[in-house]
């Protein structure tokens, strides 16, 4: 090794201090039919896609970040979050459950302008997306999570963003189905499973968090 690798990424686990270490960070576009009209998309149109964040792009609950540069319109994006804990390739909807190791809260923070732009030149999202300090997940519980849970967008003292983890197009067994089918899936994967409507700016100064019925949030101020 020509310097000491950094530290693992990981994750809180929710009543414990143990940890659980972060392989990859897979993240599922328009996955509310709200917001993928709102986006100016059909709901109807097309099979679930994915994009990735970097492991190192991880916030803990409770964080201060900075708002980050080359943007002027940095949003929110509240997401339940899957904890991979098995492997898994080629998956049905009915083995995908014995995959997941557990639920968080999350935050898929995202340089909106910068992805409008990548998308009308057809570029890559990486650096809309993938950037530094840009995926929030709060502490992990293991086991279920309740389909019929709350999922919110607390900026300050406003509510953004509310709806049912069950208004998800694709459900999380559909989700980790679709995924195993383009890579091999592995314990210490997390998985953004979409945001709701209601996405908007954050600046600074402000507070966010992200709430699910039965699991711990993901807050962060923005600096
Ligand atoms: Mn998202």
């Amino acid at each position: 090794m020509v310097f000491a690798p950094p530290a693992p990424a990981s994750v809180a686990v929710s009543g414990t201090f143990d940890r659980f270490p972060v392989r990859r960070i897979f993240c599922v576009g328009r996955n509310y039919a709200d917001h993928a009209r709102e986006m100016g998309h059909d709901p109807n149109a097309e099979p679930p896609f994915f994009f990735t964040k970097p492991a190192d792009a991880l916030v803990p609950d409770g964080s201060t970040i900075p708002y980050p540069p080359a943007t002027a319109d940095f949003h929110h994006e509240a997401e339940l979050v899957v904890a991979i804990g098995k492997s898994g390739f080629m998956v049905s909807e009915d083995q995908a459950e014995t995959l997941i190791w557990g639920y968080a809260a999350g935050n898929d923070l995202t340089r909106r302008d910068m992805q409008a732009e990548a998308k009308a030149a057809r570029r890559p999202w990486d650096m809309a997306k993938g950037f530094d300090r840009s995926a929030v997940v709060g502490a992990l519980r293991p086991g279920p999570v309740d389909k019929a849970a709350m999922i919110r967008c607390i900026v300050d003292d406003d509510v953004k963003q509310e709806a049912r983890l069950s208004d998800m197009i694709w459900s999380v067994p559909a989700v980790i189905a679709h995924l195993s089918r383009l890579v091999e899936l592995a314990p210490g994967d997390l998985i953004m499973t979409g945001t709701p409507a209601g996405v908007g700016p954050l600046s600074r100064g402000q507070i966010c968090a992200v709430t699910i019925d039965g699991l711990g949030p993901a807050k962060v101020t923005i600096a």
